[in-house]
């Protein structure tokens, strides 16, 4: 059984996909020539486009990885804390910080995540996402680097699940209905 019967429409395609990220790698490797880059994933939904993104970015930098949870579970106000389930392993004093996220929802895990990181002395943070759905947004946080604004649609693939499945489909599309039922 295939993954990819259970998709209903492709939203960004592998080749859509590849080229934005070079794009994008291009820009950053442009604007931070010269600095302390830190590229940091938000685990897992980042995975996929980092080991893409980084590849893209041909001036030297780290990476780092953090995986956080909102408090709840609940996505409803924008005034939750976030918590760090795994911290990164670096000090990040005097480093010029890129977030690295899957998608851009509501915006409360990094409108919390961005003053936490802020207070360790970084000398700038940044947010670069693949996916924006500016509809969704609840908090007051725009990105700096954006590969694709897609509408108000669960979307899959390209390091996005659904129960912890579909993370490894090299586009990004959405699911039927029917797999919903299940
Ligand atoms: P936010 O705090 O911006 O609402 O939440 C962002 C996180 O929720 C993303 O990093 C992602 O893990 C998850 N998320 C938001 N929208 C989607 C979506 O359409 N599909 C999937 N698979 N995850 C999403
Ligand atoms: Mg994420
Ligand atoms: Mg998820």
């Amino acid at each position: 059984m295939s993954m990819h019967d259970d998709i209903e429409k492709v939203l960004v395609s592998e080749e859509q996909l590849k080229a934005k990220v070079a794009e994008l790698g291009a820009q950053i490797s442009k604007d931070y020539e010269g600095r302390n880059l830190v590229l940091v994933s938000i685990l897992k939904g980042s995975v996929v486009f980092m080991a893409d993104l980084m590849r893209a970015v041909s001036i030297p930098c780290s990476i780092d990885f953090m995986v956080v949870s909102s408090y709840g579970g609940s996505n409803t106000t924008s005034s939750g804390l976030v918590k760090i389930i795994k911290d990164l392993d670096g000090d990040l004093t005097g480093k010029d910080v890129l977030i690295v996220e899957d998608i851009l929802d509501t915006g409360i895990t990094l409108s919390n995540l961005v003053p936490m990181l802020k207070m360790r002395n970084p000398k700038s943070v940044k947010i670069c996402t693949i996916l924006d759905k500016p509809s969704r947004r609840k908090a007051d946080i725009q990105p700096d680097y954006e590969g694709f604004q897609v509408p108000d649609e669960f979307v899959v693939g390209y390091g996005l699940d659904y129960d912890e499945k579909y993370r490894n489909l090299p586009y990004v599309g959405v699911l039927k209905p029917a797999v919903y039922e299940k």
